[in-house]
């Protein structure tokens, strides 16, 4: 599953979608203190929505800042109307109470769906923003006409970014969803049930060949950094029974770029009264 091309697909259509907007569209991103990996994910953002037309703020705050300061960044953001999406990279520092930044972040304005409003949108199947990773892990497979009604789909990973949401939005395509875990007793017997896999745990080949059904489509969101570069979390041999896979990088990493993007559009529609947000 080539999700660069996909992505590419995507952004193209979501700048044909702001040159028509008729005012300019705004996204904020902001990141506190300088963590390697955040700044990468950032500068990768910034610069994919400056190529589709949408005005980014490339906010930073000292690693020192306080709650009260980011808290009184995000209320500024909330409250400019030239901004229409509001992003904070996760993880904070450890002083900051992520849940309080969360809470504070108008939910119109919340493009990565992590404002209790969203995710409880997201529960209830009336979806307003929800992360970009699932969005872009539904769109790949999606794109490759992967049957999802009644599909076993097994989801390792349980994060609120990207573990849940994915199970929440497969589950709302009826799929029969399990979700694995640290705590989960048996990974493979678990994994080799699916029809569709999900990895998105963080660790380098989890997921072995053994432990993937033949011709099942295998979504990898995992991000290790390694000497020799990027790796996911599934095996490259799974690719010799699997019947999709996505590559790492070049999968689900750009996915994650577009689907935000798209979200920002959302994120005017709905500042704009073109579409309704659920909670309105
Ligand atoms: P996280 O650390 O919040 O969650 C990891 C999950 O894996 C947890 O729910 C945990 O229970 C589970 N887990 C840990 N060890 C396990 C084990 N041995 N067996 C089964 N489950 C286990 O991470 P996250 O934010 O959900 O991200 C997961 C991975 O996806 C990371 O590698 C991250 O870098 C990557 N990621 C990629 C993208 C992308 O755009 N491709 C976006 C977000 C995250």
């Amino acid at each position: 599953m080539d999700g660069k091309e996909l992505a590419a697909r995507i952004r193209a259509d979501v700048a044909r979608q702001v040159a028509a907007f008729g005012r300019p569209i705004g996204l904020a991103t902001v990141l506190v203190g300088d963590d390697p990996a955040s700044d990468v994910y950032i500068r990768l953002k910034h610069k994919a929505t400056l190529e589709v037309g949408i005005e980014a703020r490339d906010l930073r705050l000292p690693a020192t800042a306080s709650e009260q300061e980011l808290l009184a960044l995000v209320a500024e953001l909330n409250a400019d109307d030239a901004v229409d999406g509001i992003l904070v990279q996760l993880p904070l520092p450890d002083r900051i109470d992520e849940n309080h930044v969360i809470n504070a972040i108008d939910p119109l304005k919340d493009v990565d769906g992590i404002h209790p409003v969203n995710a409880g949108l997201l529960v209830a199947g009336t979806t307003g923003h929800v992360p970009g990773t699932p969005l872009g892990v539904l769109a790949l497979l999606d794109e490759y006409d992967v049957e999802l009604p009644g599909a076993h789909a097994v989801v390792i990973g349980r994060s609120d970014i990207v573990g849940k949401p994915a199970a929440l939005l497969l589950l709302h395509r009826h799929a029969t969803v399990t979700v694995c875990h640290s705590r989960t007793r048996d990974l493979a017997s678990e994994t080799s049930r699916a029809d569709v896999l999900v990895a998105a745990v963080g660790v380098p080949g989890i997921v072995q060949p053994g432990m993937v059904k033949e011709g099942a489509a295998v979504i990898d969101v995992g991000i290790t950094r390694t000497d020799t570069g990027l790796v996911g979390d599934v095996a490259p041999e799974v690719a010799e029974s699997a019947g999709f896979l996505t590559p790492v990088p070049g999968g689900v990493g750009p996915m994650t770029i577009a689907m935000l993007l798209t979200s920002t559009i959302r994120a005017a529609r709905y500042r704009e009264g073109e579409l309704a947000h659920p909670s309105a």
